[in-house]
């Protein structure tokens, strides 16, 4: 099965208004497993409302979403937010941190809430830290560190909980260039030694050509880039 499967999504604000916005208007987007996309859009195209439609924080007006071969569809919201606690990965422009804990507890807390235990999280934190390059930071809170190791602790919290489907809207923007450059690169190296499925929002080209494949959100669809 795909990781993630959309067919038909239509989405429309002020459905019931004279000031209709129609968003989406017609999205099929089938992501294999272990494939990264880069989601290219300008800026108001609806590339929110699709991440969000895909990581099940929101829902379509008509059509159907699918995670790993499961139709999300209709589903109660506990189910929803179950498959999005276990299975999806969400990673912002800003890191949303909590800063009254450190680095390493912020990626623990997410597994805690997910039915890990206490030693196991702490072990996986560990790992994921490393993986980044940031192990001597672990102890540091969120203030203490540059915005390029608080992006590389979100991306280890995205993870924490070894999810399918990591849904990023640009993940590196307000990086400057030269540090964008390198935690992206990391970003990209913990996403392939994981495994997962990874859509990603950028208005990067040059950070989208690093991706399997690229696509536009334009009118309401997607379109080859
Ligand atoms: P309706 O039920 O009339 O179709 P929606 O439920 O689609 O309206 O709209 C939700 C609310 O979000 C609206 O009341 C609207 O005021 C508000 N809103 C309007 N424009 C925006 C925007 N650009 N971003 C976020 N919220 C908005
Ligand atoms: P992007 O992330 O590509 O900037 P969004 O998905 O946030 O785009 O929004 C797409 C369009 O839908 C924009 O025109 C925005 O103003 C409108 N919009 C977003 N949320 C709402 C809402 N709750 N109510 C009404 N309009 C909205």
């Amino acid at each position: 099965d795909p990781v993630l499967q959309l067919s038909g999504i239509t989405k429309a604000y002020n459905a019931s208004k004279p000031n209709v916005v129609e968003v989406l208007q017609g999205i099929d987007l089938t992501l294999a497993a272990g494939e990264v996309v880069a989601l290219v859009a300008p800026s108001g195209a609806g590339k929110s409302t699709l991440l969000h439609i895909a990581g099940l924080l929101d829902t379509p007006d008509t059509g159907r979403v699918e995670i790993a071969g499961e139709d999300m569809t209709g589903q109660p919201d506990r189910r929803r937010t179950r498959m999005r606690r276990a299975d999806v990965g969400f990673i912002y422009q800003f890191h949303h941190l909590l800063p009254e804990f450190t680095a390493l507890e912020n990626i623990i807390l997410p597994q805690l809430a997910n039915g890990v235990t206490r030693v196991a999280a702490e072990g996986r934190a560990r790992e994921l830290l490393e993986k980044v390059g940031i192990s001597p930071r672990a102890d540091h809170r969120p203030a203490a560190l540059s915005g390029g190791e608080q992006q590389r602790v979100a991306f280890c919290r995205a993870l924490a909980n070894a999810p399918k489907l990591l849904l990023a809207d640009e993940p590196t923007g307000n990086l400057d260039p030269a540090t964008s450059d390198q935690v992206f690169a990391a970003l990209l190296e913990l996403v392939r030694a994981t495994g997962l499925s990874a859509l990603i929002a950028t208005h990067n080209l040059e950070l989208a050509a690093k991706m399997d494949r690229q696509i536009r959100l334009e009118a309401g669809r997607l379109v080859p880039l």
